[in-house]
């Protein structure tokens, strides 16, 4: 089935069109472990970051996040949309089409695959609001099994993964004390693609020797400046590099690849699934996000692909609270690097889920997302 047809069979579903012509399962009662309609709240709320998060494109002191609340049959499922702007996307749009999409919330849960592609049908592009909707479908259905979501989708609990801990563009000065707060973790996350990026690794280094990742977020303004870079930081300890060049460079990149001495991983270069074949000969990995992708169920298949087509894989984040990041988690051992830290680098998440040890994810024994708290 081609990606068209799925999402056409997606869409007829969702019109309810998809059982007109099948008496069978017209006469089929409703399942008596779902009925009745499914009430949706959505709330937007400002999350304050404990410092201030530059990148290459830009600095913030807060974001924006939609939050949806599902509720059927006793039971509640929380989503979160981290949206980016980048991809034309705001808290506001994503609640417009949580709003959109709430008659396919009405149908049975328990069908989480199916709800997928309808939501995917209602409107194209707005990722983090399917990612949100994904989120708080899978959420309910594990609870109402009382299941954890990693157990859900065929994955350990004790499967603890290493992440990251980010650190933002700043004065070298503000990007040291950032390592010195965070000892627990094994590896770090420079963001880089500024003038100063040899002073920045050179700061860092002078406070720890641990590995490191480092990303331009697309930065850097030539192939010949990235190759460059991209060599002195693998003589700095730097284990791989993220988005060093503008995403649809493709041509560079693949001039990159035949050069670097590190893998060259691509983030802002892949959004959804249909992506990665047409990027996949460029890069070395990819960078699979909820809020970029759509949601759990299709990181988990932008992992199988990946794989099939030889790529390294690392799970990262936007700036969400641990309802989000819980979810990004539960799948995290699908992935050779996790980045999930959103929610370490905020001071008002409303959330308990997921557990940051020792730099280390631990999951919960909780059903759904293993989240408690309310929407803000
Ligand atoms: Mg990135």
């Amino acid at each position: 089935m081609t990606r068209k047809e799925f999402l056409r069979l997606g869409a007829a579903a969702a019109a309810g069109t998809a059982l007109a012509g099948c008496p069978r399962a017209a006469r089929r009662p409703a399942p008596a472990a779902s009925s009745g309609r499914t009430a949706v709240t959505v709330q937007i709320h400002d999350l304050r970051l404990r410092q201030s998060w530059g990148l290459s494109r830009g600095t913030w002191t807060t974001r924006r996040n939609a939050f949806v609340r599902i509720e059927r049959d006793g039971v509640a499922g929380l989503g979160e949309a981290a949206p980016i702007a980048r991809y034309d996307e705001t808290a506001e749009s994503a609640a417009a089409f949580i709003d959109k999409a709430r008659p396919v919330l009405d149908r049975d849960l328990h069908e989480y695959a199916l709800r997928l592609a309808e939501i995917e049908a209602v409107a194209p592009g707005e990722h983090a609001a399917k990612a949100a909707l994904d989120m708080a479908v899978l959420d309910w259905v594990g609870k109402r099994l009382g299941v954890p979501l990693w157990k859900l989708l065929g994955l350990a609990g004790s499967k603890e993964v290493q992440t990251t801990y980010s650190i933002g563009i700043d004065t070298v000065e503000a990007m040291q004390r950032k390592v010195l707060e965070a000892p627990d973790f094994g590896v770090y996350k420079i963001k880089v693609g500024t003038p100063d990026d040899r002073k920045i690794i050179e700061g860092i280094r002078a406070v720890t020797g641990k590995p490191l990742r480092t990303d331009a977020n697309e930065g850097w303004k030539t192939k010949e400046e990235a190759l460059e870079m991209i060599d002195w930081m693998a003589g700095q300890g730097v284990e791989l590099v993220e988005q060093p060049l503008p995403a649809d460079r493709l041509g560079d990149y693949a001039w990159l690849k035949e050069r670097v001495r590190i893998p060259v991983f691509g983030d802002e270069s892949l959004i959804e699934p249909a992506d990665l074949p047409r990027i996949a000969p460029y890069f070395h990995g990819v960078n699979v996000k909820l809020m970029k992708c759509g949601g759990v169920q299709e990181a988990v298949r932008l992992a199988a692909m990946a794989r099939t087509l030889g790529l390294g894989l690392m799970i990262g984040c936007m700036i969400e609270t641990s309802l989000a990041v819980s979810a990004g988690a539960a799948v995290a051992q699908l992935f050779d690097y996790a980045d999930l830290d959103g929610n370490l680098l905020i001071s008002n998440d409303p959330f308990r889920g997921v557990r940051t040890v020792k730099g280390r994810l631990v999951l919960n024994d909780r059903p759904g997302l293993g989240v408690e708290g309310e929407l803000p």
